[in-house]
């Protein structure tokens, strides 16, 4: 039987989140380079109806596996399937997100099934020894670059680094639904709690200004927010270090686990960089970072680069500004 590259797909109220098409584009790219098949695994309840429109939109075969518990245990779900319920899709990878749901049960699974397993990919490049997966490390300071020798591989992807190539005119994959017998739990789910209240600031704002770690007190916000004042239509974020510490409610936090935005200008003070930030405001029209390290990682995604002390440049840009609109 020919090995598959199998993509477990991300849903949420019936729609398959954005990050499936792009987990679909990874598959594509390693598909490119070893000639594999690709196939869509999707678990949920009544899921045979988003399976359908997967298998229409993506011309892919899915294997849709209906679930019994609650709607939003998916991943409890998938960690009590049968191992060798995975075993009989021949994966040789399989691509799971790189979100708190994904990287709930990605790593348990991997081990599960005796694979190498390749967190937080970014890119996929063919190396003379074989596929090249690229990931940061050392909070994205450095890529590093892992080539798999097992036979099977698990990788979490980085949402936002590949980009959807669904084709526009396809015939429909093959839908198979597979009803599965599950393993008991030792854990039982009681539903989500969400901890973001309605619509945000950030969403309408047309420039975010962004506190990050670097900011060092509660006290500097007050220069994010003079900042923030100079710009009509703007609204301050932060990255989650500091809503964690409770300088912003985390109806301010950008990133995978926080709000995806993308204003005219994105202003990073004291932010580092890192993937899961990046993943949030890489779409913003001009990018400015504040960080008094050259080598930060914001650097490589910000259209002006400023190496300062946020502490000594904000309050001097913000004169600077008045100074000449007086
Ligand atoms: C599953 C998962 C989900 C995550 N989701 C998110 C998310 O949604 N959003 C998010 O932001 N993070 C998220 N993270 C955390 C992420 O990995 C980083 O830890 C976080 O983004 C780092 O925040 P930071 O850049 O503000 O802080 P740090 O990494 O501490 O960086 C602070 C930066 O400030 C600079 N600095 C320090 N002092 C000054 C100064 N005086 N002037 C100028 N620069 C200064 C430093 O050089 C440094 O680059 C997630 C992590 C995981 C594992």
């Amino acid at each position: 039987m020919k090995e598959r590259i199998i993509v477990i797909a991300e849903h949420a109220g019936g729609r398959a989140a954005p990050v499936t098409g792009e987990l679909v584009a990874c598959a594509q790219v390693i598909q490119n380079h070893l000639g594999l098949d690709i196939q869509i695994l999707v678990a949920g309840q009544g899921i045979e109806v988003l399976a359908d429109k997967l298998a229409r939109q993506t011309g892919l075969d899915v294997v849709a596996i209906p679930m019994d518990e609650p709607a939003g245990d998916e991943t409890g779900f998938y960690k009590r399937l049968p191992k060798s319920l995975f075993a009989d899709l021949h994966p040789a990878y399989i691509c799971i997100a790189h979100t708190p749901r994904g990287l709930d049960f990605a790593g348990g699974l991997a081990a599960r099934l005796d694979a190498a397993f390749i967190p937080g990919v970014e890119k996929v490049v063919q190396h003379e020894k074989g596929v090249c997966f690229t990931r940061g490390v050392f909070n994205d300071k450095l890529m590093s670059e892992v080539i798999s020798n097992a036979s099977v591989t698990v990788l979490t992807v980085q949402p936002g680094r590949f980009k959807p190539n669904l084709p526009t005119a396809v015939l429909p994959g093959r839908v198979r639904v597979q009803k599965a017998v599950t393993v008991p739990a030792g854990s039982r789910f009681m539903g989500y709690q969400s901890k973001q209240s309605g619509p945000s600031a950030l969403d309408a704002a047309e420039v975010i200004v962004s506190a990050g770690n670097g900011i060092g007190n509660k006290e500097n916000l007050d220069l994010i927010y003079r900042l923030a004042e100079i710009f009509p239509k703007s609204a301050v974020a932060g990255s989650r270090p500091v809503c964690d510490k409770k300088w912003l409610t985390y109806k301010h936090q950008v990133g995978t686990t926080g709000r995806r935005v993308a204003p005219r200008l994105y202003i990073a003070c004291g932010i580092s960089g890192a993937s899961q930030h990046i993943a949030g405001m890489r779409d913003s029209g001009f990018i400015v970072a504040i960080n008094r390290d050259p080598r930060a990682a914001i650097f490589n995604f910000a259209d002006a680069c400023v190496v300062e002390d946020l502490t000594s440049f904000i309050p001097l840009l913000i004169e600077t500004y008045q100074n000449e609109n007086r």
